[in-house]
This record gives structure tokens, sequence and C-alpha cells, in this order.
């Protein structure tokens, strides 16, 4: 048996940097936060115990540099390291690295995530577990004649997927034969140079779907699921809206495909949070394994908010070798929780990166509410990462309290000086679609189409 964690450097920036901080603090773990030059004076950095700085701003100077990050932790003598999401977390190397330099990891080995981190194994080793994949190649396509072949058995529209894909990127829909040679052969590319990895495979394009994920928490040998989570709201591919419970599993549903996941991370061995994501087909009503996420999610704490269950601590735990001091009985799913992802982006001009300095900064409060964020009054936003500047996540004795609460707390959110997807949110949550629960992954462009068009016409 291990010993409690005494101390955690914390690979990230933003809001994660600072809940992973907070989890610290609560336990009594030294913190030391790894930073970039452009993040020299965020909230994180202040609040961490320590913080030292890896480099320039750029993501491969700092953030992804696993060097500067692993002698950072050997500097501090820190006993883990918390990739938070993003940057290093699926990253096997970087996984491999740390346990050579005795430095702990918090997740999974880094066998189980190269192995899940490639898509076309992740689906080989779901089907050996009896979880159902989208129907498609069983391996990688090498050229266009084994997609011919694929293509005549899934049929069209399909979907190429880039086996190291991932934040909703390396995917193109296929609608007919005349473009398979030519979009094989650009997605290919853009995978090599996105991803580093050309491998690709096909899927059938399923349009009338929601997304529905299991989160998981494992202590190397009992492994627990926390429910679901339904991220079906999104754009591009992207999360945008995360809630929990899904508003159409029934229980039956539910417990297959938690038993599912479950049986999945049995099969690898899995070690540590993570979270397995399925397609539910809104017509047949089945789900289809599409990934492993083998990290901490953005919208854990809807999972935090209906369980009452603190991830990040069961994370820090399971990495000083604690075993899990739950058993599945103990984790009850209790009222409702929505999440919004508000990003620095104009959803009036086409979703562009708004970075700059925020004037005034009012955080929404009150009966179950709860805003994770780095931003403050004054604050500039830098350039150089992900648009995200918080989540607000609302809870509800049920789904209507936890949609009137979103509204009420999106009310009393105030970013001056920039603009954000705020606005967005207020007509998602308040549309007849999300508040009957019965839509899918295409609906926030239906509605963004459609307000465009009423924004014209009365413009
Ligand atoms: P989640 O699955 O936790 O909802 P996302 O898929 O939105 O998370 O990804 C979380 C963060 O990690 C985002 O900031 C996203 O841009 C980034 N990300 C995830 N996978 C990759 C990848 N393969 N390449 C680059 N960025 C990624
Ligand atoms: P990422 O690694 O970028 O998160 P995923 O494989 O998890 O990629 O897919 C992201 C989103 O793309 C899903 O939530 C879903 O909306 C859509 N998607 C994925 N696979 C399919 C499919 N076979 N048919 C239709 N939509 C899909
Ligand atoms: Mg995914």
């Amino acid at each position: 048996m291990g010993e409690p964690l005494r101390s955690v450097l914390i690979a990230n920036r933003g809001e994660i940097a600072l809940r992973v901080i907070r989890a610290c603090k609560e336990l009594g773990i030294r913190s030391v936060l790894a930073y970039s030059e452009a993040d020299a004076g965020s909230l994180p950095v202040k609040l961490a115990d320590q913080a030292v700085c890896i480099g320039p701003a750029p993501v491969n100077a700092s953030y992804r540099n696993a060097r500067a990050v692993v002698s950072a932790a050997l500097a501090f003598t820190v006993d883990a390291i918390h990739p938070g999401y993003g940057f290093l977390s699926e990253n096997a190397d970087f996984a491999a690295l740390c346990e050579a330099e005795g430095v702990g990891f918090i997740g999974p080995s880094a066998d189980v995530i190269r192995r899940m981190g490639d898509k076309i194994e992740a689906k080989k080793i779901a089907r050996r577990a009896g979880v159902p994949t989208v129907p498609g190649s069983v391996g990688a396509i090498a050229e266009y004649g084994e997609a011919l072949a694929v293509a005549g058995e899934v049929g069209y529209p399909l979907l190429i997927k880039a086996a190291a894909g991932g934040g909703g990127r390396g995917m193109r829909v296929v609608p007919s034969a005349a473009t398979l040679e030519k979009d094989l052969a650009e997605i290919m590319s853009e995978a090599e140079v996105a991803f580093g990895d050309p491998s690709v495979y096909i899927e059938r394009y399923l349009t009338d779907i929601r997304h529905i994920e299991i989160q998981v928490i494992s202590d190397g040998s009992t492994v627990l699921h926390l429910g679901e989570r339904d991220c079906t709201a999104q754009r591009r591919n992207q999360k945008l809206i995360e809630e929990s419970p899904s508003p159409v599993l029934d229980a039956d549903l539910r417990r297959s495909m938690a038993a599912a996941a479950v049986a999945l991370c049995q099969e690898v061995g899995y070690r540590n949070a993570g979270t397995v994501e399925f397609v539910f087909d809104n017509v047949s009503r089945t789900p289809y394994f599409i990934e492993m996420n083998t990290r901490i999610q953005v919208e854990h704490p809807v999972t935090e908010m209906v369980t009452g269950i603190d991830l990040i601590k069961l994370q820090l735990q399971i990495a000083g070798g604690l075993p899990l001091d739950l058993t599945q009985d103990d984790i009850v799913v209790r009222g409702h929780a929505i999440e919004c992802r508000i990003n620095a982006e104009d959803p009036g001009n086409g979703f562009a990166p708004n970075p700059g300095r925020i004037g005034a900064f009012r955080a929404p409060g009150g009966p179950g509410v709860r805003m994770d964020s780095h931003i403050e009054a004054g604050y500039v936003i830098p350039p150089y990462y992900d648009s995200m500047i918080g989540k607000l996540i609302c809870w509800g004795q049920d789904r209507d309290e936890a949609i009137a609460r979103t509204l009420r707390a999106l009310g009393e959110l105030v970013v001056d000086g920039i603009v954000t997807t705020a606005s967005l949110h207020e007509k998602i949550a308040d549309s007849p679609e999300f508040r009957s629960g019965r839509f899918n992954t295409a609906f926030v462009a239906d509605l963004l189409s459609r307000t465009e068009s009423t924004d014209r016409a009365s413009g």
C-alpha cells in the first residue's frame, strides 16, 4: 500500500490548474505550478504554494515540453505530476518519462495511455470486451481500394477519423463515393501534420445521435462508475453544454452502458479516472463506443455535483497508492447538473477567438451554483491557448430547476471587455428543444442558423 502524496506538480494552466490546486490545498498537499511566461500573472500562479516558469508562451516550448516539465518536478522534488486535460495528459511518452525518472504520473500507465490513445486499437479492445462499436473498418485504412470496400458495407455518408485525433479535430464526413479518394488523401496528410500519425479509419456517419459518456474511477483493482454525462449540445464536434443524468436514458440502458465501460477498464487494466465515450443512436436507442479519454475531463464537475464525490481528490489518492474507500453502492446520483463552457469567442462573428483585457468581472453565486474559472478583473487573456475562460455548473433537484438556475446564473455573470459565448448558452438553455431534453448533436447548428436568419430579418 502506498503513502498519501505530499507534493504535486501541476503541468497545466487556467481553470483546471486552479481546480487541482484547490484539491491539493484541501488534502494538505504542497502544490507546485509549472507555468509559461504568458501566464506569469495568472490566478493559478498566485494561488499555488509554489510556481516555476518552464518556458515561453508557445505550448511546445512550455506546457507540451515533457523535458521541461519533468525537470521542474525533479528540481522541486514533488511526488507526482498532475497533467490536467489537453497538453501532456494523454501523451504516453510523457507518462513513460515520468515512470523512468521516478516521478508519479497522475493517470493510468504509459502502456494503457498508448493503447487507448490510438482510437483504432481502443475500438479493437472494446470489441474484445464485448462493447458495441460504431460499424466501420476493423483496422486502419491503408489505401483507396480498402476504403472503397469498407464504404460498400458501411454506406454513405461515412466518417473518416484519425486514429490520433482529439478535441473535435481529425474527422471528415464523406457524402458520397465521388469525393472518397480525395477526402481520404487529404485527411491522412492533415492527420500526419496535426498529430504526427497519418493512420485513419472509417465509421458509419450516424446523423440522429447523442453523445453520452460514462465516468469511471479505478484504483487498479476495483473499477467503479459514476454514472453518465450527456454532451449532446455540441458545435463542430466540440462540447458546449454537458449534463447529468442524460434526459434520454432509462435504468436498463444506463446499467448496460456502465457495465460496458467497467468491462472495458477491466480488459485493459485501467487505473485512475477516465471516461468511456459513446454515441447513442436516437432511432434504434443503441449506444456505440467511440473512444476513451484516459484523463480527467473538462466536464467532470457535472458528475461531482450530482454524486457529491471529488474526482480530483480521488485521482490524488489513487496516485498515492491508496485503495478506493468507496463501493459502487456508495455512489448515488442526486438531482441534475448542467455545465456551460464559457469561451472567449464571438458567436456573432463565426466564433472568432476574442482574447484581450477583462474589465469588470462578476461571478454568479447563490444556491447550487459553481463557477470554475481562473479569470478576474484586469486579467489579460493570452492569445496562445484554448479560449475557454471558465465553466458554470448549476445543480437542481431536477432538470427543470437546473435549467432555471443556469439561466438565472448566466444573467448574473458579467465579463466586461471581451465577447464570450455566454449569450449562446442562454439561447440554448432557453430553447424549447433543450428544455424538452429531445435533441441531437445537430441541434446547436440548427438553432444558430435559425437565429441568424431572424437576426437578419429583424436587423
Ligand atoms: P473533454 O473530452 O474533456 O470534454 P476536449 O475533447 O474538449 O475535452 O479536450 C480537452 C482539451 O484538450 C481541449 O482544450 C482540447 O482543445 C484539448 N485537446 C484534446 N485532445 C487534443 C488533441 N489530440 N490535440 C490537441 N488538443 C487536444
Ligand atoms: P474527439 O477525440 O475529437 O473527442 P470523438 O471520437 O470523441 O472525437 O468524437 C467527437 C464527436 O464527434 C462525438 O461526440 C460525436 O458528436 C461526433 N462523432 C463521432 N463519431 C461519430 C460517428 N460515427 N457518427 C456521427 N458523429 C460522430
Ligand atoms: Mg471524444
